[in-house]
């Protein structure tokens, strides 16, 4: 069968004719677009016009590419609102939502722009007279940008942008779950006049596009955002070539919150980052530590507005809190997460089921209370709309627990006492910890997980290194 959308090589729309993928709305399940099911074939074509492209491209002065990544950005402000309604149809994210991943996507292309004048080297002291050290930074060659679907938009940016702002050239590959997004952003990129060649896309499945890029000699890096499973499958097929790699992967946020804490503050903090894209990001609340003395009173709060909490269809009500989950799977393993939690005793104080509407992936807004850190949802991520919470004696008891953990992602804590604050921050092991606010990173910052969280990392100066190698020049003169 053959499909409307194309990929994108070289500069040229490519007719496919072979496979496609079915993309759904997750909020009414309405079948909305058909796209090609790409396989290595066209990977491979990607691939060599990306390597092409290259040379020419790390040639240019930065302050020429960041011209272009900014005619990229103003075409997204042109589009707001054609490219929202387009991730919150195949994604189901709520319309407000939507509008900010994508303005947040043209800043954060900005953001990377501006470094082009910041891409520095170093001079290094050495040891002889007469002797120059120069540590120069430089490209990797080809990037391959493997993307989620939660933040779909946002993240072809993440990968895309500074891989050009330090001369590398793309191939990225969307989800299956959400192509059509990044079909509509590689048009207005098409529309620039950037060079054939440096930004190529492939829509195909894991399977295909995504093992076929991950075991691909002309790829140097990898750069992928997804989950542990996929990562260690990528980590393997890199393997023989030695290809480097650097994961963004899930998640299992830790939120303490500490009998001195503002409780307006803590429920709203965490409720937002419970709520937000329905639960599915990976850096949100994933398990409350509460202290004893503030239980009760807490718990009152995140049930009163989790259960004021409003969702359904984002494009038929633009003022709902949340939409769908993404797809049948993420609803059966929320689903599946809290009843083993209620069949292990923890008590379920709202929500706790599919929600009851005719159509989407819905589930309640829910909190747990009574959890055990033996329980599966304190300890899998569940990528939904579900608190749990479990009460803690002490700070260290809270600490220990939040550590004991797979993940190392994000965490918070919500004191007004800074000695505990900054005890947290020296002993939580977490890439992240945010005090007193809810989970989400700034585009200057640096967004790594430790443990099964992910390798390397993104955003801000050390995301931009992370597209680079360095190359040591010795200059021996007389
Ligand atoms: P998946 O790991 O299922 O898929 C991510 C991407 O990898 C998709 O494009 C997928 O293709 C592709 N893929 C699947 N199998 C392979 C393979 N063998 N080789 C190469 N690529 C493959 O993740 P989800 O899309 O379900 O995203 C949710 C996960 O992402 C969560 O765990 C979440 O925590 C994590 N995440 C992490 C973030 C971070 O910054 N750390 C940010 C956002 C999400 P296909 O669509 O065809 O399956």
């Amino acid at each position: 069968m053959s499909s409307e959308y194309q990929n994108y090589i070289d500069g040229r729309f490519v007719a496919h004719r072979g496979d496609t993928i079915e993309v759904h709305n997750p909020a009414t399940f309405e079948l909305i677009a058909r796209v090609p099911d790409a396989g290595a074939d066209v990977v491979d074509e990607a691939v060599a016009a990306a390597r092409r492209a290259q040379p020419a491209w790390e040639k240019l002065p930065a302050i020429q590419r960041a011209g272009y990544l900014r005619k990229i950005s103003a075409k997204l402000r042109e589009n707001v609102e054609m490219l929202a309604t387009i991730i919150a149809r195949e994604q189901g994210k709520v319309m407000p939502l939507a509008r900010v991943e994508v303005n947040f996507t043209a800043d954060y292309i900005d953001y990377t722009a501006e470094w082009a004048r910041r891409l520095d080297g170093e001079v290094l002291t050495s040891d002889r007279v007469g002797e120059h050290i120069f540590l120069l930074r430089k490209p990797l060659g080809v990037a391959a940008g493997i993307l989620p679907w939660n933040f779909p938009f946002f993240l072809i940016a993440r990968k895309m942008a500074p891989a050009l702002i330090t001369g590398n050239t793309v191939v990225i590959k969307p989800s299956e779950e959400t192509p059509l997004n990044a079909f509509a952003f590689t048009q207005l990129l098409a529309e620039t006049d950037l060079p054939p060649g440096v930004f190529n896309l492939v829509c195909g499945s894991g399977a295909s596009v995504g093992a076929a890029l991950t075991a691909h000699k002309g790829v140097n890096l990898i750069t992928f955002t997804g989950s542990v499973g996929t990562g260690i499958r990528i980590m393997q097929a890199a393997a023989p070539n030695l290809t480097r790699v650097n994961l963004e992967l899930g998640g299992k946020a830790p939120a303490i919150v500490l009998n001195d804490a503002d409780l307006d503050l803590a429920a709203n903090a965490l409720v937002a980052s419970r709520v937000i894209n329905t639960g599915q990001v990976c850096n949100c609340v994933e398990r409350v530590y509460v202290q004893r003395g503030i239980a009760e009173a807490l718990t009152e709060k995140l049930v009163q507005r989790m259960a004021a909490t409003r969702f359904g269809d984002p494009l038929a009500d633009e003022t709902l809190d949340m939409g769908p989950l993404v797809n049948q799977a993420g609803l059966a393993k929320v689903e599946q997460l809290v009843d083993s939690a209620r069949a292990a005793g923890a008590e379920v104080l709202t929500g706790g089921k599919r929600a009851d509407l005719a159509r989407g992936y819905h589930y309640l807004p829910t909190v747990v209370a009574g959890c055990t850190s033996d329980m599966a949802i304190m300890r899998d991520e569940i990528f939904g709309p579900v608190l749990p919470l479990q009460i803690v004696d002490d700070l260290d008891e809270a600490i220990a627990r939040a550590n004991d953990s797979d993940y190392g992602l994000t965490s918070s804590i919500f004191t007004r006492d800074i000695n505990a604050a900054m005890k947290a921050v020296r002993e939580l092991q977490f890439g992240e910890t945010y005090i007193n606010r809810e989970h989400f990173e700034a585009m200057q910052g640096f967004h790594a997980g430790r443990k099964k969280s992910g390798i390397g990392g993104a955003d801000g100066h050390h995301g931009l290194l992370e597209f680079t190698e360095t190359h040591v020049v010795y200059l021996q003169t007389s």
